[in-house]
């Protein structure tokens, strides 16, 4: 188990815009303060031009697709934030893979 992330290592099923909020807003305070890495390679590979997670206002008005890929920087866990807003609020927060440790030994110490 990685404490780092450990809060997150559960899969949310969100069902309101205000699930969506909650969501959004715990993610951001972990990619702020490095808990998690958002990455918008993978974010950008799955759908080209969205806009990016960090300037996405956890308020609202959201975007008729979401797909947000994160991980953490400690042990590579894969976290994905998939939301379909157009037909009702519906979507997922889950872990979706692992990444190579290899990838994670290369990322920078945050700072403090
Ligand atoms: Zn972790």
């Amino acid at each position: 188990m990685c404490t780092v992330c450990d809060a997150f290592d559960t899969k949310i099923e969100i069902r309101s815009p205000g699930q969506l909020e909650s969501v959004c807003v715990k993610v951001k305070a972990a990619v702020a303060d490095g808990t998690l890495v958002y990455n918008s390679f993978e974010s950008d590979r799955e759908l080209i031009g969205q806009q990016s997670f960090m300037e996405l206002d956890p308020a609202g008005p959201f975007p008729d697709v979401l797909r947000y890929h994160f991980h953490c920087k400690r042990c590579g866990n894969c976290y994905g934030l998939f939301v379909e807003t157009y037909h009702g609020a519906g979507g997922t927060w889950s872990l979706v893979g692992n990444l190579p440790s290899l990838i994670v030994g290369v990322s920078q110490p945050q700072p403090g």
